[in-house]
């Protein structure tokens, strides 16, 4: 949406910032202070002794977040989690609300494994929900979505479907499935169960997070951060391997981080993080978001060293799957440990999307002007 310009600020030549009124701003907020999962790919279940804030953000912080960001953002979209499940904020729909009321796009991720107040939060009409699985069986889901119950997501698809057509909610409904080593086979099973209930299902090389643990597995150890046995073992799980990753990632090692200049992530508290890719709060918060101006944000930002070493690693780029090799290397390797594996692409499957996208509009233009004709015959 277009907005007023950004506010006043101190003059350009103090900071490599200036404010581009093309950029679309992502913001990535934290409404909870934590997940019900223990997933050993995310700092939630591979850093668990670092704290992070806990508790509910509270609808009136939030409208204040939003209405800061409209001043100071030309185009926008918010997402209500980063390193947490939505579902379990009590007020989950009332959150959805209050960014839609300002005709902002509003994109929720959840686990599934728990739903609460669905009906509330579909007639929300949040913009998208996207679901991320490892399996169609509690034998694959199990392993890197820990603690999580893949029979009990199954069934919240389908309620969460049901919520969507009962409420006349235009959201989209998202499948994300995450690439292992050795899931390949459980992709076609959870595809097919997926569409049938309306989820748009995107397959994704799994990643392994927070940056904090990609610097240490590149560095040998950044910022005090040790891998342990079980990270090793998750690693040697990915289908895109982090290595070859991070390898073919340095090459784009100059290129401006995406994370950098186009998105915000905040704390249930309303803090400003470095960036989403970051998870230690007590050493990577810049300030509270409502105190600073965006210009100062982005001037914080620039002055983080970390960033300096996430560049010379290429890891700003693979945090964003920058690299156009990336697709290639996954397929080899899988190729390499599973030689009967048929998968497609990521290039290829997003081909495929645009063309049954266009088949949908093509099917609903049709429909639309037949009921067209239908009425001027009365
Ligand atoms: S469900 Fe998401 S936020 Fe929760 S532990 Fe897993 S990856 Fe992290
Ligand atoms: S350079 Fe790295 S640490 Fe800095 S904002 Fe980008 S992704 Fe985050």
């Amino acid at each position: 949406m277009e907005t007023s310009a950004p506010p006043a600020s101190k003059p350009a030549s103090v900071s490599p910032w200036s404010p581009d009124p093309n950029i679309r701003w992502h913001f990535d907020i934290d409404i909870v202070g934590g997940c019900n999962l223990r997933c050993p790919t995310c700092p939630v279940g591979n850093l668990p002794d670092i704290r992070v804030a806990k508790g509910y953000m509270q609808p009136s912080l939030l409208e204040k977040i939003v209405k800061k960001a409209i001043l100071e953002c030309n185009r926008l979209q918010i997402s209500l989690y980063n390193w947490t499940e939505p579902f379990l904020h009590p007020k989950l729909g009332e959150m959805i609300r209050v960014v839609r009321s300002h005709d902002l796009r509003c994109l929720v991720s959840s686990n599934l494994n728990i739903i609460k107040n669905i009906d509330d939060v579909m007639a929300a009409d949040p913009t998208r929900l996207r679901t991320s699985v490892s399996g169609f069986t509690q034998e694959k889901y199990g392993i890197t979505h820990k603690s999580g119950d893949i029979d009990l997501v199954k069934k919240n698809m389908a309620l969460v479907s049901r919520a969507r057509d009962r409420n006349h909610s235009s959201t989209v409904l998202e499948l994300c499935f995450h690439r292992y080593l050795g899931n390949h086979e459980e992709e076609v099973h959870m595809r097919r169960y997926a569409e049938s209930l309306g989820f748009k299902f995107v397959p994704v090389w799994a990643y392994f997070m927070p940056l904090e643990k990609v610097l240490a597995y590149a560095e040998g150890g950044a910022n005090n951060v040790q891998l342990t046995e079980e990270d090793r073992t998750v690693i040697d799980r990915l289908a895109l391997p982090l290595d070859k990753a991070l390898e073919a990632s340095k090459k784009y090692r100059d290129k401006p981080c995406v994370l950098q200049e186009q998105q915000l992530a905040i704390t249930l508290k309303g803090d400003v993080m470095l960036c989403c890719s970051v998870y230690d709060q007590s050493k990577y918060t810049l300030g509270s978001y409502l105190d600073m101006s965006l210009r100062e944000i982005q001037e914080k930002k620039y002055q983080q060293t970390i960033c300096g070493t996430c560049m010379k690693n290429g890891a700003h780029s693979l945090a964003v799957y920058g690299a156009e090799e990336l697709d290639q290397i996954a397929l080899a390797n899988v190729a390499e440990h599973h030689p009967d594996a048929k998968l497609k692409s990521m290039h290829e499957l997003a081909r495929d999307r645009h063309r049954l996208d266009q088949r949908l509009m093509r099917k609903v233009k049709k429909s639309y002007r037949k009921a067209r004709r239908k009425i001027a015959a009365v």
